[in-house]
C-alpha cells in the first residue's frame, strides 16, 4: 500500500508516519509539507519520501500522489487565533489547499482520501455532546475553512466518485506537540511552563471543557480507517465523549510531574468555545476495536517525552 500524507512533518502526522511504518504491509510513504508549522527533523530516521512545498501546487502533489492507495490530508493552518489574524492565509492554506488535494486526487485515479476536519465547526451550537448531524455554526475563519474542507470532500465523493472520510478531531495532544511557537496548544504549553517552574495562564474561570485524545488513539483510528478503506462522505467525531475541565488538566499534570502549578486567571479568549464534548456513537461504531489512552496515562506520557528533551516521538515514554 502506498500512503501520502500531507502535513506529515507535523505533530498529529509525523506520529502517523511513525505509526504506519510500524505496520506490515504499508510498502511506501510519501510526506508532502511546507514545513510552515512542522519540521523536518520529526521524520528523521523514518523511511519517507519527502516533497517539500505547499498542497496548494499542482504540480507537485501530481508527483507525490503518482500510483498511491491513499491519501491522509493533515496538512493546514491549525490555529484560530491565527485564523483571526490573517484569514486569507487560513483559507489559502486550508479551503484552497483542500481542494488542489481533491483535484490532485481526482487526476492520480482516485485514492482513497482521508482529511482532518475540527471540533470548532460546532462552534456557537450550544447542544452537547456535539453529535455530527447537529448544525454546524462556525465562529471563527478556521472553522469556515474546516466546514469548507468537509464541504469539499463530500462534493467530489458525490461528484466523482472519490473514496473519502472527513474526521472531526477534536483536542489531540501527546508526544510531538510544539510548546514553543504563539499558537501552541494547552498541553504542551502547560506541561513546558509547570517544568520550567512558570505559572500557567488560564482564559477565563478554567471550568471550561475539552475533549482530549491522545495523538496515538488517533493514529489507530487512522491507521484502521486505512487498512479496511472506511469509506463515508459524512463527518465523524474523533474523540471518545470524554470531558475533562482544565482545572483537572492541571491537577493530572501536578500529579504526572510531581509539581504544584501557580495558576494566573486572564479574560476569556474571543472564539473560544465554553464546552466541547464529542458524541462518540458514529467512531465507535466505524472502529470498534479502537479504544482511548486514558487521559491520565497520555499526559504522563506527554510528561516524559517533554523531559526527555525531544527524544525520538515514542507511542509509550
Ligand atoms: P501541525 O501544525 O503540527 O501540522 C500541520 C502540518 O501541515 C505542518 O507540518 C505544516 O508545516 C504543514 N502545512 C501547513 N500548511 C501547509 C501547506 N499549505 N502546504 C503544505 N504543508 C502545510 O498541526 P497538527 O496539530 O498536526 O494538525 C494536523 C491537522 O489536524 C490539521 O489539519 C489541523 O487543522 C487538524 N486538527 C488538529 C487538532 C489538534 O488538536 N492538533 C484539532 C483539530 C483539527
Amino acid at each position: 500500500m502506498k500512503i501520502v500524507i500531507t502535513g506529515g512533518a507535523g505533530f498529529i502526522g509525523s506520529n502517523l508516519v511513525r505509526a504506519l511504518t510500524e505496520q506490515p504491509g504499508i510498502s511506501r510513504l510519501r510526506v508532502v509539507d511546507n514545513l510552515s508549522t512542522g519540521d523536518k527533523a520529526n521524520l528523521a530516521g523514518l523511511d519517507v519520501e519527502f516533497f517539500e512545498g505547499d498542497v496548494q501546487d499542482a504540480a507537485l502533489l501530481d508527483r507525490a500522489f503518482r500510483g498511491a492507495d491513499a491519501v491522509v490530508h493533515l496538512a493546514a493552518l491549525p490555529s484560530v487565533p491565527r485564523s483571526l489574524r490573517d484569514p486569507l492565509a487560513s483559507h489559502h492554506a486550508n479551503a484552497t489547499g483542500t481542494l488542489q488535494v481533491l483535484e490532485a486526487a481526482r487526476h492520480a485515479g482516485g485514492p482513497h482520501v482521508i482529511a482532518a476536519s475540527s471540533s470548532s465547526v460546532y462552534g456557537a451550537n450550544p447542544h452537547l455532546p456535539k453529535h455530527e448531524d447537529l448544525t454546524a455554526a462556525p465562529m471563527s475563519p478556521y472553522a469556515v475553512t474546516k466546514l469548507t474542507t468537509e464541504a469539499y470532500l463530500s462534493a467530489y465523493h458525490h461528484s466523482f466518485d472519490l473514496p473519502v472520510l472527513p474526521f472531526r478531531f477534536f483536542n489531540v495532544y501527546g508526544p510531538g506537540q510544539r510548546a514553543d511557537h504563539a499558537y501552541a496548544a494547552v498541553i504542551p504549553k502547560w506541561i513546558s511552563a509547570t517544568l520550567a517552574g512558570r505559572p500557567v495562564t488560564i482564559h477565563g474561570d478554567g471550568t471550561q471543557t475539552r475533549d482530549f485524545t491522545y495523538v496515538g488513539t488517533v493514529c489507530d483510528v487512522l491507521t484502521d480507517a486505512l487498512l479496511r478503506r472506511v469509506v463515508d462522505p459524512r463527518p465523524v467525531n474523533l474523540a471518545f465523549g470524554t470531558r475533562t475541565s482544565l482545572l483537572n488538566l492541571i491537577r493530572e499534570i501536578e500529579s504526572a510531574t510531581g509539581r504544584f502549578i501557580d495558576r494566573e486567571y486572564r479574560a476569556p479568549r474571543t472564539g473560544d468555545v465554553r464546552h466541547s464534548q464529542a458524541d462518540s456513537a458514529r467512531l465507535r461504531s466505524l472502529f470498534p476495536t479502537v479504544t482511548p489512552l486514558p487521559i491520565q496515562e497520555g499526559i504522563a506520557t506527554s510528561v516524559c517525552w517533554a523531559q526527555c528533551d525531544r527524544l525520538p516521538l515514542a507511542r509509550h515514554c
